[in-house]
């Protein structure tokens, strides 16, 4: 039996339930970035992802210069997740002998690109020979007005569920590639909204703020996966309506063509890097102009149920799971 009969949360439980209590105000492992108290005004937030070739990205499929893009997008994205400021970022990679140095030099100037329009500069790193696969490891480190970071674990039954931007883009820009579908302006947009995420930093700035929002995470894993972490951290249960979910008028002409469900890449397909979270409903204008109303926060055991025009419709959606 390999580790797949851990799971991916099954090892990170195990490696979490080995490291014995944590220096008073302290917060690791179980939230988007870690949270370290640095100064009466100042929390340190800090944020780890790895990429690995074959696994996250196919060589052949993704220009070094949106692969350099996205290793630093993801991780910017969990410092947005929390209402954070990005600070720098560290660059840690094994490439192997044939990689070219046009492709490094390439790799090189989409992660600058994003470092400039977040104003997140390289601060070090490590780099390493790999055997065959290329292997990326970025760290960002961040920071939030002391005791402001929006965690997980805040929701509280009445909230409303909420998300920015649109849902699903970037799993049907997945589908693109997988299924080798033809490429017109619809398609590159979807490739767009998976290759070149842009991280919701401005928006996170605005949503930490405002005391009524209360739990918020970013969608990595689609919201069916994603919004069970909020559910689970904070003891509650969720209705999402179907009806009210985000969508882009290119995922819908996709989806429309190829008889897809555009709803079930909203759910259940990973990487849109947009925020998800939760308000008191008497914020809610404060929070229109930049975020859908998706769904809302019940008391009960954590699990999502999904409706449609205010029925329940027993479709079973999941996000994606690593391992
Ligand atoms: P995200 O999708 O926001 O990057 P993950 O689902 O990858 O978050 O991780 C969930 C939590 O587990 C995070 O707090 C992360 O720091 C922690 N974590 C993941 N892998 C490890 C590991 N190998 N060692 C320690 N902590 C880990
Ligand atoms: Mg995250």
């Amino acid at each position: 039996m390999g580790i797949g009969s851990l799971g991916e949360f099954g090892f990170i439980d195990m490696i979490r339930s080995k490291i014995g209590p944590l220096p008073e105000g302290i917060m690791g492992i179980g939230d988007d970035c870690a949270v370290i108290p640095i100064s009466s005004r100042e929390d340190l937030i800090v944020t780890t992802d790895l990429l690995v070739e074959d696994v996250h990205f196919l060589r052949g499929d993704i220009s070094a210069w949106r692969l350099g893009w996205k290793s630093v997008a993801v991780n910017i994205s969990d410092i947005a997740a929390m209402g954070g400021k990005p600070l720098g970022t560290f660059l840690s990679i094994a490439l192997p002998k044939d990689v070219e140095p046009d492709w490094a030099e390439e790799f090189t100037r989409g992660y600058m690109d994003i470092s400039r329009k977040f104003d997140t500069p390289l601060l070090g790193g490590d780099t390493t020979s790999s055997k065959k696969a290329i292997a990326i490891n970025v760290a960002v480190l961040g920071t939030v007005p002391s005791g402001k970071a929006k965690l997980r674990s805040a929701a509280v039954p009445g909230d409303l569920v909420c998300c920015t931007g649109t849902l699903g883009d970037s799993g049907a820009g997945l589908e693109v590639i997988l299924k080798g579908y033809s490429r017109s302006s619809v398609e590159e947009f979807l490739l767009s909204r998976h290759y070149e995420p842009v991280p919701r930093v401005s928006e996170g700035l605005e949503l930490v703020k405002m005391p009524g929002v209360h739990a918020m995470m970013d969608i990595s894993d689609g919201i069916g996966s994603d919004l069970v972490h909020i559910l689970r951290a904070s003891g509650v249960a969720a209705s999402i309506a179907l009806d009210k979910l985000p969508l882009s008028s290119q995922l819908v002409d996709f989806c429309g063509r190829y008889g897809l469900s555009p709803e079930k890449f909203a759910i259940s397909s990973g990487e849109d890097y947009e925020l998800l979270f939760t308000v008191s409903p008497s914020c809610r204008a404060d929070i229109e102009g930049f975020a859908t109303v998706i769904g809302e926060i019940r008391e009960g055991e954590p699990g999502i149920e999904y409706l449609k025009n205010g029925k329940p419709c027993g479709q079973e959606f999941k996000g994606y799971v690593h391992f």
